[in-house]
């Protein structure tokens, strides 16, 4: 019955703007009562009506409704053919590497969130996959590093926290003429600003805890993919590995995902304030901007500035995380980046000075005048 109903509203919503879609999502409302909030299925198991009568719900590893609207709306909004949420982006990301076999190589963004360095490094290395660290903008570099036993690229655009961007419909070129699958975390941009399935990419992976949600109350992963086959990979995963969004969680996404437009409109117009701002401030050396989304990161002049920001700070907060309503403001060394080898740190310039700050939605003038005081 809610099969029958959503591929009607499918074909509908299809016609839709980005900014209604993030509004009215796969189904929108629940097919059978008519609810607008699309119902929390806070159920483990489904029961069948007689032997041969079944809604075709089994059991919630499996598929659950709610967690189900919530993959609809995401491949909707990334253009994709199939959603999956997961209990976390490092979850998500697990799945992804899970395509890896036994000696498979893969070519990374040289300046890449922490736990997906973790995640090569601890667990596919232990499977002797092997690992390039690129920078994915010097193309020609990128084309000479695939080997034989290449099986994917994963790119980050912007990086975190060095904010360079690379060209996903020229790396995607570069990955179908070699036949590797071409991943992107676009967990900075969002859909809203970056649909890297329609520049030719494979797989889009998100941690949902960030943007996606906005709120900064939840933990949740996303991948949405481009084929029936990487579909079948990904649907067997989660079934294996049980790491599924649970119902409520996937609730709370879908609430955060109705503002996401409005949300990210701000998170960049306040951001495009404050980088402008710091980059006059006479304590600020170096600043990382991609010029679009909310992301910041910035090195002062000394440790004893940076301790100073951090104690400081008043409105903002001084925590790991990024993507939530609240400025947030952060110290990669001992956060986000603490998984990265001191070399790699160093080469990249995440040292003892360096911050990162995701911007929020406040009042811009607030975020300066806090950044002001702390910066002193
Ligand atoms: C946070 C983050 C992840 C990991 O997601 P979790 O939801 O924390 O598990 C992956 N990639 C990027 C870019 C992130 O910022």
């Amino acid at each position: 019955m809610i099969n029958d109903c959503y591929y009607d509203k499918y074909d509908r919503k299809e016609k839709l703007h980005f900014d209604s879609k993030v509004v009215h999502g796969g189904l929108g409302c629940d097919p059978i009562t008519g609810a607008v909030s699309f119902p929390v299925f806070q159920t483990a198991t489904f029961r069948h009506r007689s032997f041969d009568i079944s809604t075709g719900y089994n059991y919630s590893r499996l598929q659950n409704p709610t967690r189900e609207e919530l993959e609809r709306t995401m491949a909707i909004l990334e253009e994709g053919l199939e959603g999956f949420a997961y209990s976390s982006g490092q979850a998500a990301s697990m799945s992804v590497f899970g395509l890896l076999e036994k000696g498979d190589h893969v070519i990374l963004s040289d300046d890449i969130y922490g736990g997906t360095y973790r995640i090569c490094a601890d667990i596919f290395s232990k499977l002797d996959c092997e690992f390039t660290y690129l920078d994915m903008s010097d193309l020609e570099n990128l084309e000479k590093a695939i080997r034989p036993s290449t099986k994917l690229l994963f790119v980050e655009t912007p990086t975190n926290p060095m904010m360079k961007v690379a060209d996903i419909s020229a790396i995607a070129k570069i990955a179908k003429k070699h036949h590797v699958l071409l991943v992107v975390d676009n967990t900075f941009l969002t859909p809203y600003f970056q649909r890297p399935l329609t520049l030719g990419a494979d797989i889009v992976l998100h941690s949902g805890t960030k943007y996606l949600c906005g709120h900064n109350d939840v933990i949740a992963g996303i991948v949405v993919v481009s084929t029936q086959e990487l579909a079948d990979h990904f649907r067997l995963q989660m079934k294996s590995r049980g790491n599924g969004l649970a119902p409520w969680d996937s609730w709370l996404l879908l609430r955060g995902l109705k503002t996401l437009s409005l949300r990210m409109e701000r998170h960049d117009s306040n951001a495009k304030k404050v980088a402008a701002w710091l980059k006059t401030h006479p304590k600020v050396k170096k600043l990382n901007y991609a010029g679009v989304g909310g992301m910041i990161s910035f090195e002062v002049d000394s440790l004893e500035t940076v301790k100073h920001v951090l104690s400081d700070v008043q409105m903002i907060l001084f925590a790991e995380s990024l993507g939530g309503a609240e400025t947030l403001i952060t110290y990669p060394l001992t956060q986000t980046h603490e998984s990265t080898p001191p070399a790699v740190r160093e080469a990249l310039g995440i040292n003892e000075r360096f911050l990162r700050i995701s911007i929020g939605i406040e009042d811009a003038g607030d975020i300066i005048a806090d950044l002001k005081q702390a910066l002193g």
